[in-house]
């Protein structure tokens, strides 16, 4: 079996040496226990929170631990009588390891719907989906008519969000990081407008798209895009502050935002929010999630690379803003 173990805390991105892949023979399996061979590898920002040894919402992965990450795996062996060979399953808050070997007990089977492929339980039917619905139904409770601005919007959560606002009816603004993304964030995922924020000026082209200013902000990135949007904020706005992408990276504490005082003048409600949260409500999340996919309504693009020893050095394209979508290591055909 292989494994990617961590090696030491990566400073700033993560380096070549942070991780290990290491081989250890598989154990035969013992009763209630279930083999299962990864196929897709689910690359997420919060890989990088792991590493750090920061007072974070989990214990960060010990060094020599087996780095921690969730994906799909296929059954191979199964000693639990509620799982055959063939069987697709989540692995959860599992590891990166090409045959995790599972406690059948609470162990998700992925129903598998028609035409729905593999992909789509990495993400709309996803954790990421599931941050981007209840993050945004739960603590935005977007209204139609209003304005929703969400940034990573081309990624796997951002892309979500901006298309549930549009089926509540609401005006749905993206930020992302190119022309490419924001053509097909307007033209592909319905989005109302796109602003590329390595280009534009953020400030003005918020004020271009938001002229009614903006109701629910989606947060994902944190620093100098969040406060152009914290600057916008109507009264009685809502933030589901899901992520800060731009500061995972930083060696020195991140300064701002300059506008806070804008949430306590527009009696913002704000709140952090983690999905795992929202664990025990995730049949809801995925059964809505799931039937707005069949009726076409929910688009999604998944950026899959290829090869379980590629997953530490893939993971950069989520902070180098290379994935369209979610990103995933593809470590066996699904
Ligand atoms: P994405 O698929 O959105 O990938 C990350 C994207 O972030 C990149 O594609 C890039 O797009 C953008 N980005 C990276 N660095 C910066 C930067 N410095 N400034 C602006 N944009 C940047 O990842 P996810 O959808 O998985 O995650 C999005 C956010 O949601 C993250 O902050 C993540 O931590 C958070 N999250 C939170 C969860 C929770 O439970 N609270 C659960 C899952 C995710 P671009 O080209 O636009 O720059």
């Amino acid at each position: 079996n292989q494994t990617w173990v961590l090696r030491q805390r990566p400073v700033g991105d993560i380096k070549e040496g942070d991780l290990d892949l290491v081989e250890t023979p598989l154990e035969p399996l013992k009763d209630g226990e279930v083999r299962a061979k990864t196929v897709y590898l689910s690359l997420d920002p919060t890989n990088r929170i792991w590493m750090s040894d920061v007072d974070a919402y989990l214990p960060p992965v010990g060094i020599g631990d087996a780095m921690r990450g969730g994906g799909l795996a296929v059954v191979v062996e199964s000693k639990h009588d509620g799982f055959q060979q063939g069987d697709v399953v989540n692995t959860g808050l599992g590891t990166w390891t090409m045959y995790p070997t599972l406690q059948g007990e609470g162990l998700a089977k992925l129903p598998i719907l028609p035409g729905v492929p593999l992909t789509a339980y990495m993400g709309p039917l996803g954790a990421t989906g599931m941050t981007a619905y209840f993050g945004l139904m739960d603590i935005g409770k977007p209204q139609a008519g209003e304005t929703v601005v969400v940034s990573a919007a081309a990624g796997a959560v951002g892309s979500m969000v901006g298309q549930i606002a549009k089926i509540q009816g609401c005006r749905a603004v993206g930020i992302a990081g190119s022309d490419d993304k924001c053509k097909w964030l307007t033209e592909t995922a319905g989005f109302d407008a796109a602003i590329n924020y390595k280009t534009e000026d953020v400030g003005a082209a918020l004020d271009k798209h938001c002229p009614d200013g903006i109701d629910v902000n989606f947060e994902n990135v944190g620093g100098q895009i969040m406060d152009e949007v914290i600057a916008r904020l109507n009264d009685f706005s809502r933030m589901p502050l899901c992520g800060l992408i731009s500061t995972y990276n930083a060696t020195d504490p991140v300064p701002g935002p300059y506008n806070f005082s804008n949430l306590l003048m527009r009696r913002t409600l704000m709140k952090g929010f983690i999905v795992i949260d929202y664990f025990p409500r995730f049949p809801e999340g995925i059964q809505q999630m799931a039937q707005w996919l069949m009726e076409g309504k929910l688009k999604f693009e998944t950026d899959v690379v290829k090869g379980f020893e590629n997953a530490p050095s893939s993971l950069s394209r989520l902070f180098e803003g290379k994935n369209l979508g979610k990103l995933v290591v593809e470590c066996s055909p699904p």
